[in-house]
């Protein structure tokens, strides 16, 4: 314990992947920083961070496994995505945290308390007051990233389960990327990402604006295997589900003494729930321009540029309006010969040109009117 008083310079909310990306890049500032953490064990519930290798961090060392190419399919068709410029890559959540979690805990500066809600926080003249069910503690400046979103437009939705097999049944190679389902106006599809030939995890996902409860479970993963891989043998070690906000409209605006960070500030890709390469390139800039003090929040209101969020609104409409359509679109954005543009797109780190080059992949007319108000109900053809 650093602190007698519970005073610190900051205080983040939340050990999850902000908090702690953030707490990393604060080791070696010589601030006194305490993280709140309402979860008792934050390895309990395992996710696998995956994304491309458009930006180098720090946790590069932590990469459990890469791929050159990635799989889009459905029924009739099967593309192979190249990524070999930026190969596509996962890091396991506990691998993360425990790096995190090391390092925090040789350094003086910081307390990381666990089991602890932050339930109301409040400002006294210059000082932050945090309340929780245990203790009260004083800040000069928050960084919060518990959820705070009532109402979201689309829920990235899904059940994955790690499958280990008897056999040699994967092709390590070739993740799958999208696997559109044959599951008639809904955007569902599976992932896989095969670790090894005996390995992989198989995910069912929604993108959706309904409440799904169908195919997300172990029943629907085992129905997938016996489809896919008729009597082979197979274990499932664990499982990950979750959800992840899509909307163009989650901003990081707060009182002037909080900064919001990590999914629910915005950073999360509407249109493709990527959120951790965001949540690091978040860190940094919050890091290159401490100290941050409250009335001096200098973080932008939107994460994302203008042109991006039209574009994915319009993704996100049709998506919700007519998921069929969508799935055939996605597929034209790929059935070029390059997919650099694409892969940038996704992550984030489109030029003007990657953009023009998404605009003339997809199909124009009904993106245009879309984007323009003119369509939006189901049955519009
Ligand atoms: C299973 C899963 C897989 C994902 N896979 C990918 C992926 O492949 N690629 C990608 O880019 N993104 C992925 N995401 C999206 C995103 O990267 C993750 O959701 C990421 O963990 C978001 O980090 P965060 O810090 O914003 O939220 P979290 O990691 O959820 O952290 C928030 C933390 O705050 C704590 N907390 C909440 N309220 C309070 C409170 N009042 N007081 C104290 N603590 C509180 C919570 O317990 C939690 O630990 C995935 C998400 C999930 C759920």
């Amino acid at each position: 314990m650093i602190s007698t008083d519970n005073k610190y310079d900051y205080i983040i909310i939340g050990a999850g992947c902000a908090g702690l990306s953030l707490a990393y890049r604060l080791l070696n500032k010589n601030y006194k920083i305490c993280i709140l953490e309402s979860n008792k064990n934050i390895n309990e519930k395992n996710k696998l961070w995956s994304f491309w290798d458009t930006k180098k961090t720090p946790f590069n060392h932590l990469i459990k496994k890469r791929w050159e190419y990635l799989i889009i399919k459905n029924k009739s068709e099967s593309i192979k995505i190249n990524c070999k410029d930026y190969n596509y890559q996962s890091i396991n959540s506990s691998d993360f945290n425990n790096y995190i979690i090391n390092k925090i805990n040789k350094n003086i500066n910081f307390d990381l308390i666990f089991s602890e809600k932050v339930e109301n926080i409040k400002k006294n003249n210059n000082e932050v007051i945090l309340t929780t069910s245990k203790n009260i503690y004083k800040c000069k400046h928050i960084f919060d990233s518990s959820p705070k979103i009532q109402k979201v437009f689309m829920w990235q939705k899904f059940f994955g389960a790690y499958v280990e097999a008897e056999e040699e049944i994967f092709d390590e190679k070739s993740p799958i990327f999208m696997e559109f389902s044959d599951t008639e106006n809904k955007f569902h599809f599976m992932y896989i990402l095969p670790f090894s030939k005996k390995t992989a995890l198989i995910e069912s996902t929604y993108f959706s604006c309904h409440e799904e409860k169908e195919m997300l479970d172990e029943n629907f993963i085992d129905s997938y295997m016996h489809k896919k891989h008729p009597n082979k043998k197979y274990t499932i070690q664990k499982t990950e589900f979750g959800r992840i906000p899509m909307d163009t409209k989650i901003n990081s605006i707060t009182e002037d003494y909080i900064t919001k960070i990590g999914s629910y500030s915005g950073v999360t890709r509407a249109s493709t729930g990527y959120t951790f390469i965001n949540i690091q390139k978040q860190a940094d800039k919050l890091a290159n321009i401490m100290p941050v003090i409250s009335g001096n929040n200098e973080s932008k209101r939107y994460f994302h540029s203008i042109l991006l969020r039209k574009m994915d609104a319009v993704f996100l409409e049709i998506i919700s309006n007519n998921p069929e359509y969508m799935k055939n679109a996605l597929m034209d954005l790929f059935r070029t010969k390059k997919h650099n543009p694409q892969i940038r797109f996704l992550s984030d780190t489109p030029t003007i040109l990657d953009i023009l080059k998404i605009i003339i992949y997809l199909p124009k007319i009904k993106f245009m009117q879309y984007a323009l108000g003119i369509k939006k109900n189901l049955n519009d053809k």
